[in-house]
């Protein structure tokens, strides 16, 4: 089930599909992305070839007595393009034509006297019996030949118009006059009639001329000399009876057919401003979205111009109205984005002189209040570009008044800026001074004061962002032996290589801080239990991998830790107590381990 049904959301999707897909916007192309969308069928199309067959057959099917069914079944099956139906057509139409059944001879004597009453114009009672009577003695030995002949000849009365209607068909005095030619050229009689060459090249021929001046003359009312020319063809195709007359007919059928397609010009301008058309919409298709109702509008109109017959004159129209409308649009688009931009930056202005704005500017507020009586009373959008363009006119010019004291302004600013900034700069003199007074001047970590600072600041951001927080302790292994193995120096040396490679496996964020002796915390923020377990757990794998280096000997350095979750505002002392237990705990278990506090 197709999502529109409705013609004008139809071309409207079809319209936007051949946009979006970048399409080129030709009537074929329309055509096939139509259909899609409304999920029909597209008529297949046919050449003018094909057109021009189909309505011959239509015409033979009028014309010819007793063929009006099999010609219609012919036409009907080229139409639908449908190949089976073609042959099954032409099939029951060749042994009608050619050789004549039964059947058929009665519809055709039916149709002789019904010719034959019938009073048409040009042709007397008397020359209907010297035609009959030619034909009787000419071909009466092969009833085959007879039956067409007889056919051809009642088919030819039958092309005149009946005098009795008195309505002159299209092309049918050119017919007549025809008729008359070719009496005087054949010694009376019909043309038709007089082809001595064999007898289904004679029909084919007789159908020819019939489809070239009943088929294709009348439709050429427009062209007089082209109707003339057709005229004279089927008189040439009647006439042909040697192989050099029928290679002139060909050959001048041809040399039509080029004129008449060169003369149907006229379609591919039809087309060309069609294509012309539909590319000047899809071109503005992104513009015209900004505002439905124009869109709408303007695929009103291309589908007035679809529903009528396309001529160049009725597109030509279309195509000019159009680009007005686009060109008025695109300049009422553009005093909008005008207007637009100087009320932005009227605005800007304002709120850049706001705070210059003193009672001295009187003057200018009563203007400011004219202006905006006269804002308010205009609908035109010009007038309104103007009143804004005086308007910053005169901003400007209060401005100019007001430059002195705006650069006193200006500059005490600078100085105030400058004075920010030297004061940053101090502050940060200071806060390096002081972050000196919490470090440890062995190990470079924190003292106990630099540790209580990054607690209070570190429990304080974990409530805000109520984030874990997690704390360890961890304390040398038998740092006693170390010393009194290789000397306080060297125990000292130890303890800030412990630092450095402690430090290297922590986390940026994490904070290290010198608790006492050989023993330090660690703050560790974000950190769950695990995770703080995990974190410490690499560092102790760290330290075993970089050996602390006394005298050319790799001395190895273990620790063990315990590590505290904070609980819900539990402060650093508890935490550190709790860490305290687990450490205890770990030495307990054999050293150079971590244990999380219960
Ligand atoms: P364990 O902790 O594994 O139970 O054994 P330990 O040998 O580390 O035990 P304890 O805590 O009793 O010993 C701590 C030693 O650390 C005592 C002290 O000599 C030494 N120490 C403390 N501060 C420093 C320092 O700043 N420099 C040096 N070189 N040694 C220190
Ligand atoms: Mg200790
Ligand atoms: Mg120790």
């Amino acid at each position: 089930m197709p999502a529109f049904t409705n013609p004008t959301d139809l071309a409207r999707e079809t319209l936007k599909l051949l946009s979006a897909r970048r399409i080129a916007p030709t009537p074929e192309n329309y055509q096939t992305i139509y259909h899609e969308i409304a999920g029909t069928k597209p008529v297949v199309p046919h050449s003018k070839g094909d057109q021009a067959l189909l309505k011959a057959l239509q015409e033979l099917a009028k014309q010819v007595p007793g063929m009006g069914p099999q010609f219609k079944a012919l036409a009907n099956a080229l139409g639908a393009g449908e190949q089976k139906a073609i042959e099954t057509a032409l099939a029951s139409l060749v042994p009608k034509t050619a050789l004549g059944s039964e059947a058929s001879w009665g519809e055709l004597i039916r149709e002789l006297m019904r010719q034959w009453d019938l009073k048409q114009s040009g042709i007397t009672v008397a020359r209907k019996k010297d035609g009959l009577e030619r034909v009787l003695s000419n071909f009466s030995r092969d009833s085959s030949v007879l039956f067409t002949k007889v056919q051809a000849l009642v088919a030819s009365w039958a092309e005149n118009p009946t005098a009795q209607t008195g309505v002159p068909v299209e092309g049918g005095e050119a017919v007549a006059e025809l008729q008359g030619k070719t009496a005087v050229a054949s010694g009376g009689g019909v043309s038709a009639l007089e082809i001595p060459t064999s007898d289904i090249p004679g029909a084919l021929r007789e159908m020819l001329a019939q489809t070239i001046q009943t088929g294709v003359a009348p439709r050429l009312s427009q062209f007089p000399d082209l109707r003339d020319e057709a005229v004279m063809l089927a008189q040439q195709a009647r006439e042909a009876r040697d192989q050099s007359s029928i290679q002139g007919v060909a050959k001048n059928l041809k040399q039509f057919w080029i004129k008449l397609e060169l003369r149907n010009d006229s379609d591919a301008q039809v087309l060309d401003g069609l294509v012309r058309l539909l590319r000047l919409l899809v071109d503005n298709i992104s513009e015209l979205l900004l505002d439905d109702k124009w869109l709408n509008g303007q695929i009103s109109v291309v589908q007035d111009i679809i529903a009528k017959p396309l001529d160049s004159r009725v597109l030509y129209d279309a195509e000019r109205s159009f680009k007005e409308v686009i060109f008025k649009q695109g300049n009422l688009k553009h005093s909008l984005l005008e207007a637009k931009d100087t009320i932005k930056n009227m605005m800007a202005t304002f709120i850049d002189r706001m705070s210059e704005m003193t009672a001295s500017t009187g003057e200018y507020h009563a203007k400011i209040e004219r202006y905006t009586e006269e804002i308010g009373r205009t609908e035109d959008i010009n007038k309104l570009n103007q009143i804004l363009g005086n308007l910053m006119k005169d901003t400007r010019g209060m401005q100019l008044d007001m430059i002195r004291s705006h650069d006193e302004l200006e500059l005490s600013h600078r100085k105030v800026k400058e004075a920010e900034a030297k004061i940053l700069q101090l502050e940060q003199e200071l806060d390096h001074v002081s972050e000196l007074v919490h470090e440890d001047h062995l190990t470079g970590t924190l003292n106990r004061r630099g540790m209580d600072d990054a607690f209070e600041r570190e429990l304080s951001r974990a409530d805000r962002l109520n984030v874990p927080l997690c704390v360890s302790l961890l304390d040398i292994d038998h740092f006693k032996r170390l010393n009194d193995t290789y000397g306080h120096d060297a125990g000292d040396e130890a303890l800030i290589h412990l630092v450095r490679v402690v430090k290297e496996a922590l986390r940026p964020s994490d904070v290290i801080a010198r608790f006492g002796g050989e023993e330090f915390v660690i703050i560790l923020p974000e950190a769950g239990i695990d995770e703080a377990v995990m974190v410490m757990t690499r560092v102790q794998r760290h330290l075993t991998k970089n050996f602390f280096m006394h005298d050319n000997q790799r001395l190895l350095i273990t620790f063990s830790a315990g590590v505290a979750l904070r609980g819900a505002g539990e402060g650093a002392e508890s935490m550190i107590s709790r860490a305290d237990k687990a450490l205890y705990q770990a030495k307990e278990a054999g050293r150079n381990r971590v244990v999380a506090a219960a």
